[in-house]
């Protein structure tokens, strides 16, 4: 299990002193977090190019606004499927570096011309450790059946909990080599953000308990494979290969979602809800919007979370 990987390489606290400790400090840093959101820096003279926002979201928890980040993949485009237009590309003139996650469909197509249009941009990928571990677990090709990116494993890892802690160690590790002179603040940066997200981490832990959220979901895009896999949920996907899916593949998944006892169907808005809606009306299911591409990662989790136990 890619989990047990994950787990060596970011250590997961687990005692029920710890889960009371973090439900109550959650509440506290939130508070605290609101108070202090904006130090007083004036324009950032540092810029970096990230391709979606939740990625922003882990650098401005690090670096506040000492960093501006700029996602090159605008709200509401599909990150498989989005070219870039000139203007989107001239942003990365005067940005210090270009930090991609690994294995979006935006970035198998145009990171080689990034690279080569923009000699003096520094290119962190913030998903490595996490795809190397992948790796590791996989032995040989990957394969699997759904995760809709051709050529490689699942990228979605900003929506679990072990990738987001994957993603802002490597957005931590990247600043400091960027800009060497503000490491202390990089760091205390850092610390924070590790705290945020063991925050959500006790929150969800806490919403679940027990057992009390639903075990399988279906999904039109398969964005919550880590999710699932961290909490021993069941993603159920109705894209088939990144494409709509055929009658027969829409047959399993509505056959498996009542298996399985679905109640929630979650749609995305860069994506068709047409099968989705099927899906639901033959099982009866509630249909869910979520958002994982936008910037809010701690609300945009826990609406996911509370999803699978208020739904309905
Ligand atoms: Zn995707």
């Amino acid at each position: 299990m890619i989990r047990t990987i994950l787990l060596r390489l970011f250590s997961y606290k687990d005692s029920s002193t710890y889960r009371l400790l973090t439900v109550v400090l959650s509440i506290a840093a939130i508070s605290t977090l609101a108070a202090c959101k904006q130090h007083t820096d004036k324009r950032a003279d540092r810029i970096v190019a990230v391709t979606i926002a939740p990625q922003r979201f882990f650098i401005e928890a690090i670096a506040d606004s000492a960093v501006q980040v700029v996602p090159l993949v605008p709200a509401g485009s599909n990150p498989e499927e989005y070219d870039p237009s000139p203007s989107v590309m001239k942003q990365l003139a005067d940005a210090d570096a270009y930090f991609y996650i690994g294995g979006l469909g935006f970035e198998q197509r145009n990171l080689q011309a990034i690279r080569d249009n923009n000699p003096r941009l520094s290119i962190f990928e913030m998903g490595e450790a996490l795809s190397h571990a992948a790796h590791e677990d996989h032995g040989e090709a990957c394969t699997h059946d759904s995760h809709g990116h051709s050529g490689g494993h699942d990228p979605h890892y900003w929506t679990s909990i072990i990738g987001a802690k994957a993603l802002g160690h490597a957005a931590y590790k990247a600043l400091v080599e960027l800009y060497p002179d503000q490491e202390h603040r990089w760091s205390e940066g850092y610390g924070r953000l590790e705290k945020r997200i063991d925050s959500v981490w006790a929150v969800i832990d806490n919403l679940f308990a027990g057992g009390r959220m639903d075990k399988a979901f279906v999904i039109y895009h398969p964005s919550l494979g880590y999710f699932a896999e961290e909490f021993g949920l069941r993603q159920i996907v109705i894209e088939q290969d990144g494409k709509e899916p055929s009658a027969a593949h829409l047959h399993q998944v509505i056959d498996q979602a009542r298996a399985d006892n679905v109640r929630i169907v979650f749609i995305q808005p860069e994506f068709e809800t047409r099968q989705a809606e099927e899906v639901a009306r033959a099982i009866g299911a509630e249909m869910i919007r979520i958002n994982p591409l936008r910037g809010s990662w701690e609300e945009e989790i826990l609406h996911i979370a509370r999803s699978l136990v208020h739904g309905k």
